[in-house]
């Protein structure tokens, strides 16, 4: 089978696109046809090394498509299931072996490009908005790439649950794009100075949660935007990692400061196939919207990957095998 593989980390074109040989579903495991692969800024970190993986490996950590075989012992899926997964390194293939009790089933109504464009980021803006700070009627949120992948859906999903939204983009477009999902301000911080207008749009008192997945270049402020026993979540860092910084600096506002991951949300298959089973409920009535805006085939990886780190992406991207 085809497959994307990086042999050596670096830059986008360390992404190979070649032959390699299919994988044998193991004991536990089921051999995933794969119809759609959700592109990740983590896809990113793994390539350029931030992430380890020991090498040559095959990136990417999300898909959908229809199980193709089963190994010895499993249960959870039959051959011919539609099924997504997020979360499971080897997504840029023709075909993948993953656990079968990581694999969700796809409902009949959502077919299997949205489902693979919508589990990783889906889960991610699920677990931030209902358990890192769950959000309640009348609280204020600031996210930051309010037009990604992440942002899009987290921006809905803090509407549904009442939050008054503020976000950050680079562009008017972009703008044009969060707002249309909900958010309720929209600020360019390339423009202007985010921490100044978020403070100035709440009166001074800040937000109860900053969801930053910028990191390097948003840090700071972000911290000073967050309000007295508030929540920064730092989950992501699309500019670069944080620099060292002094944990005294919660203590103005009592703040809390956590780095969640999607892998530690979704632990257990239970809470993997309620936040998976919220998500795709919302996607079937219409309540949340999941923007696909570029596809491209799998053999042009690289070419994703210069789209997403360049800023030229907004909601989901998909490769197709
Ligand atoms: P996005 O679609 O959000 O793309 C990243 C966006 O970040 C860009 O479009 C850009 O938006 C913004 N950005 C700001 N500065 C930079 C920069 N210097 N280089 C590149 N982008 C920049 O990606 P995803 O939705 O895939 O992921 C969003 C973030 O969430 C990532 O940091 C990712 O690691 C993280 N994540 C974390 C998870 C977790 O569980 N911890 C799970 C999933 C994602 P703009 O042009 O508007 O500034």
């Amino acid at each position: 089978m085809k497959a994307v593989r990086v042999h050596q980390i670096g830059g986008p074109d360390v992404l190979r696109y070649e032959e390699v040989a299919m994988p044998t579903p193991g004991p536990g495991q089921a051999l995933v046809k794969l119809e759609a692969i959700g592109l990740n800024f983590i896809d990113c970190y793994f390539r350029s090394g931030l992430y380890s993986a020991s090498l040559p490996f095959v990136p990417g950590n999300e898909g959908a498509g229809t199980v193709a075989a089963v190994g010895p012992g499993v249960t959870a899926v039959r051959v011919g299931d539609r099924v997504s997964y997020a979360m499971v390194t080897g997504a840029y293939a023709e075909y993948a072996a993953v656990a079968a009790d990581r694999l969700v089933p796809v409902p009949d109504s959502v077919d299997l490009r949205t489902a693979g464009a919508v589990m990783l980021q889906g889960m991610t803006a699920h677990y931030l908005a209902t358990s890192t700070y769950p959000l309640k009627s009348g609280d204020t949120a600031l996210v930051h790439a309010a037009a990604g992948g992440v942002g899009l859906l987290l921006i809905q999903i803090a509407k549904m649950k009442g939050a008054h939204v503020f976000g950050t983009v680079s562009t008017p477009e972009k703008a044009a794009l969060a707002r249309e999902v909900g958010a309720d301000e929209v600020i360019l911080y390339a423009e202007k100075d985010f921490e100044e207008e978020v403070l100035r749009l709440t009166g001074g008192k800040g937000v109860n949660v900053v969801y930053d997945s910028v990191a390097k270049t948003t840090f700071d402020k972000s911290l000073n935007c967050v309000g007295v026993r508030g929540v920064l979540a730092l989950f992501g860092q699309s500019s670069g990692p944080v620099a060292a910084f002094d944990p005294a600096r919660l203590a103005k506002k009592a703040i809390f400061l956590t780095r969640p991951g999607l892998g530690h949300y979704v632990a257990t298959r239970e809470e993997l196939l309620r936040r998976a089973g919220d998500v795709f409920d919302w996607v079937q009535s219409g309540r949340l919207r999941v923007r696909v805006s570029q596809t491209l085939p799998l053999p042009d990886a690289a070419e994703a990957h210069r789209l997403l780190e360049g800023r030229k992406t907004t909601g989901k991207v998909l490769l197709i095998p």
